[in-house]
């Protein structure tokens, strides 16, 4: 039994940022327009500090513009929903993103909704949404299930014609990947089931149809060796902090994948960090290109 190879995310997404990089150069050296994104952060959670910081610093890496506005966890809805229509009205500005999540006494939809299209960069609001189902392809997709299958395409994996089984139905990861790889299109094509806790007691017999598996669950090493096939490639999206009093910290993060004997059943799998994770920001970098090149062509 040989060991899988491990797919290294964290360099797929240097060299693509590193293209982007070069791209938003020559978009700016052309139109003299710099891409800005602004980034809303509601509240303190520290999570979102630590996402919204490295956005920030990549986005400013890249060459582009970009500013956080932070607002108070107190903010009124009808407040932030303001804040949003400022920023849809900014010509300045191509791209917002709104820190997710938010409290609870927001509702969240209310302000995925007000956000504008074209400046929805991470594809939440339901016309991009829309498009993406219906296989447009002047839509923003979430950056998540969007890097996801840009890093297999980078990593030389073709999906076309493969059975991808996805675990994991939300509206940021595994619906929208779920519907990225069912696409008749180059990058896609597979043929694909979503699978959640209704599966139940099946979930094993499901993800081991998988060519690709992709875990977009939320509970730490879900995917043990006994739910997948030999050879599959497995991609492991979730973001787990576990107990470890052998860390300074107090504790580490862990995939949704039973890592280290997955792999030695898997023929590709991503680690967790450095997996899918690098490649979030990437494709958010990438969309606010795009978002900043279609503004010059609708202008
Ligand atoms: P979510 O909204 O909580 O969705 C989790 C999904 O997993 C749900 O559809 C849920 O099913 C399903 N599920 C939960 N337990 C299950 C089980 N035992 N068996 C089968 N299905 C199960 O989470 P999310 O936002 O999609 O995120 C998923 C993971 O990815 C999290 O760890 C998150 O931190 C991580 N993440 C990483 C990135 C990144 O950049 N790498 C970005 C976003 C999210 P039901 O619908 O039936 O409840």
């Amino acid at each position: 039994m040989s060991e899988a190879k491990i797919i290294d995310g964290k360099r797929i997404a240097e060299e693509f940022r590193a293209e982007v990089k070069q791209e938003c150069a020559a978009f700016t050296a052309k139109t003299s327009i710099t891409p800005r994104i602004v980034f809303l952060l509601v509240g303190n959670n520290p999570a979102s500090e630590l996402y919204v910081k490295n956005k920030g610093v990549q986005a400013t890496d890249a060459g582009f513009s970009n500013e956080t506005i932070r607002l108070p966890e107190s903010i009124s809805e009808a407040d932030l929903l303001a804040e949003v229509e400022k920023i849809n009205n900014d010509p300045e500005t191509h791209a917002l993103l709104v820190q997710l999540p938010l409290p609870k006494h927001i509702n969240e939809g209310l302000v995925i909704d007000t956000i504008a299209p074209e400046k929805d960069v991470d594809g939440l609001n339901p016309f991009n949404a829309g498009r993406l189902m219906i296989g447009r392809g002047d839509y923003f997709a979430p950056c998540t299930p969007a890097g996801v299958v840009e890093m297999l395409h980078r990593q030389g994996i073709d999906v076309s014609g493969k059975h991808v089984v996805v675990v994991g139905r939300s509206n940021l990861v595994g619906k929208p990947l779920g519907l990225l790889f069912v696409q008749k299109a180059p990058k896609a094509n597979a043929v694909v089931t979503i699978a959640h806790t209704g599966a139940g007691s099946r979930l094993g017999e499901i993800t081991k149809q998988a060519d690709i598996l992709v875990a977009a669950v939320g509970v730490p090493k879900v995917i043990t060796a006994e739910m997948v096939k030999e050879g599959v490639v497995v991609v492991d999206v979730g973001i787990n902090r576990i107990d470890d009093a052998t860390r300074k910290s107090g504790y580490r993060t862990v995939g949704d994948v039973d890592f280290d004997n997955v792999k030695l059943k898997a023929s590709a799998i991503t680690p967790v960090p450095g997996g899918v994770g690098p490649m979030t920001i990437a494709m958010l970098l990438k969309n606010t290109l795009e978002a900043a090149k279609r503004s010059v062509q609708t202008s």
